[in-house]
């Protein structure tokens, strides 16, 4: 199958469960392009600007978003966000390289960035939803303290909030973990006078999006099911 088939694919099991769930709202495709060339890169961006749907790719690594964004670019319109945890001797890389940062999940991480970044400059509070020890984000408790701290800061601002799913079969379990980040967004939204719409959810992957949609996503971060397997080092 070729990329753009794997893409409308994708595109329609988000559509069926838009249906599902019978949201009327909008949830956008974002491919998880770690461990892909810059060829495949551009060419599924090129996939998505066909189609009229938003071009935004999530990349994990900064030095490998580096190294791919340059091909992205030539697609108009293609944003690119950073969806990989970020350690703090990266932070000027990764805001030369990404325009959106999907995984800020300490007051120290929103500091750092603030003072860095000189230019409005959109960020996702990563939250750890799972409870997994091996996840990042941080805690649902923190969240609070770290929405906080972006509203301080000069440049920053929220866009929205992600997390990785729990990596499980049990539907039940899952969809709790999406349904917790969604109502830490519809909390947030209140305590910033903003309607919920404002606020993205960025959750679900290739194997459990339908879950995730009907939740309430608003991004889905796809990679396997649009790019096939990775390679086992990746
Ligand atoms: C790899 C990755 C994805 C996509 O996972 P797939 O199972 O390949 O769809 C989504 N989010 C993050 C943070 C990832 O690292």
């Amino acid at each position: 199958m070729t990329l753009a088939v794997r893409i409308d694919d994708t595109c329609g099991r988000i559509r069926a469960a838009m249906d599902a769930a019978g949201r009327s709202d909008r949830c956008d495709l974002e491919l998880a392009v770690k461990t892909r060339t810059p060829e495949t890169c551009r060419e599924a961006a090129q996939v998505l600007a066909d189609r009229g749907l938003p071009v935004l790719l999530g990349h994990n690594r900064v030095q490998e978003a580096r190294a791919t964004v340059e091909a992205i670019r030539e697609v108009p319109g293609a944003q690119v966000h950073l969806i990989g945890p970020l350690q703090s001797n990266k932070v000027n890389q990764a805001l030369s390289a990404v325009d959106l940062i999907e995984t800020v999940d300490s007051t120290d991480l929103v500091d750092r960035l603030d003072h860095r970044v000189g230019r409005r400059f959109p960020v996702f509070v990563q939250v750890n939803t799972s409870g997994e020890p091996s996840k990042h984000g941080c805690a649902p408790q923190d969240v609070p303290r770290i929405v906080a701290a972006v509203e301080m800061a000069a440049h920053l601002y929220l866009h929205g909030f992600m997390t990785v799913g729990l990596h499980s079969p049990d539907e039940r379990a899952v969809r709790e973990g999406y349904a917790h980040l969604r109502r830490i967004r519809d909390e947030a939204a209140e305590r910033l006078c903003t309607s919920d719409g404002d606020l993205a959810l960025s959750m679900g992957m290739s194997a459990d999006l339908e879950w995730a949609v009907e939740e309430g996503a608003t991004i889905v971060r796809v990679g396997t099911a649009v790019f096939g397997p990775r390679p086992a080092s990746g």
